[in-house]
């Protein structure tokens, strides 16, 4: 069962305590609160997981703290909507806000090679007006003689160098539990320069006890990456284990499947899926075009698969692009082929923001005619 109280109940007043000494007196069933922050109001939710089954829902909507009760039937009991449209998401980090309506742009190199390549991606970012980045430095690699990341050795580098530029968040792949902990101790040791969210990548998708690690902690938002060859179902359950421990601050990413059908491309692009997890979750979505398409091909048209396929999922409402850039893409290291250049970045962003633009248009034009 949720509960969702009264916006802005303080935790010191009357009816919160009240509320919660009923509930705390409920047995076999725990109480676990969480705080939504949307843009306007911080929203207080209770979840009562146990043996909830024969509670009277009149009488907890009658505690004083609370505004509505809603009964969990389906999965994702955390982070799902369970069709309530209206239920709050979003959170804010460092500075920037992530919610299921505004956007956020992440571009930046798929592997940290060395800093001249940083400092150079993070110079153009800050001059075309950008705050987040993308920045691997534990690369999973499917060959093992692959380069495989710079590891915790260019985090101090990293960092300082985003905090040169004014970045507040780079999401950063981590593929165990230690490379939290290394970030940790980098952050301080540089003295806090800038902000990660932690990325799980599409081959840990499912690799629960890393999820519940990360859950853990709440001092990093996550980017979860759908699984690239799973059900959406489990992607978003796996989404749940980390809500579950702790940590709802989510983005969930779609990122394509894998499938010979998805050729030419490097996966079948599944962009069409984002109103599908905003229905059955309130988590904000990212979209991957690089990782999807693969390629720097372009159409006769003259624009690329990348832009394309970034449009589509800007115009389907997504609140997030990560996207792979690299001031010298023949030189990268990791995925050069489908890297944004330097010059690309103005057209690009101008492009992002119509396609944004035009789904709030969308939006307005359907406006009242839900049922
Ligand atoms: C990445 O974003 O660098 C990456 C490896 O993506 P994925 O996990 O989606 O393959
Ligand atoms: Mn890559």
């Amino acid at each position: 069962m949720l509960l969702i109280l009264h916006p802005d109940t303080p935790r010191d007043s009357e009816e919160y305590r009240q509320t919660m000494s009923f509930l705390d007196n409920l047995e076999n069933v725990e109480v676990r609160v969480h705080d939504v922050s949307g843009s306007q109001q911080t929203l207080t939710e209770l979840y009562l997981i146990g043996d909830t089954k024969a509670l009277d829902a009149e009488t907890i909507r009658a505690l004083p703290a609370v505004e509505r009760v809603i009964r969990i039937s389906d999965d994702y009991r955390i982070l799902g909507r369970h069709r309530y449209a209206g239920r709050q998401s979003g959170f804010d980090y460092n500075g920037v806000h992530f919610d299921q309506d505004n956007l956020n742009v992440f571009a930046g190199l798929c592997a940290v090679d060395n800093p001249e390549n940083v400092e150079e991606t993070l110079r153009v970012l800050k001059a075309n007006g950008q705050v987040c980045t993308r920045m691997g430095a534990y690369k999973p690699r499917t060959n093992p003689y692959s380069f495989q990341g710079h590891g915790s050795g260019c985090l101090p580098w990293v960092f300082e160098l985003a905090g040169k530029y004014g970045i507040r968040v780079i999401a950063m792949e981590v593929t165990h539990e230690a490379h939290v902990q290394e970030i940790d101790q980098a952050l301080a040791e540089a003295g806090q320069p800038t902000g990660v969210m932690l990325q799980v990548g599409t081959r840990n998708t499912q690799n629960f006890e890393l999820l519940k690690a990360i859950g853990r902690q709440s001092t990093y938002p996550v980017l979860l990456k759908r699984g690239f060859g799973i059900t959406l179902n489990e992607s978003l359950n796996a989404a749940e284990y980390l809500a579950y421990e702790g940590n709802a601050n989510v983005i969930f990413c779609l990122r394509g499947m894998k499938t010979e059908a998805g050729n030419p491309h490097r996966n079948m692009v599944d962009f069409a899926h984002i109103p599908v997890v905003k229905r059955l979750t309130r988590m904000p979505v990212c979209i991957d075009p690089s990782h999807s398409v693969g390629t720097r091909d372009k159409a006769p048209d003259g624009l690329s698969d990348i832009v394309h396929a970034t449009a589509q999922g800007l115009i389907a409402g997504a609140n997030m692009v990560l996207v792979d850039f690299h001031p010298n893409p023949e030189k990268a290291l990791v995925d050069g082929p489908q890297a944004l250049l330097p010059s690309e970045l103005p057209q690009f962003l101008e492009d992002v923001q119509l396609c944004h633009d035009t789904y709030q248009k969308r939006r307005a034009i359907w406006a009242g005619s839900e049922d």
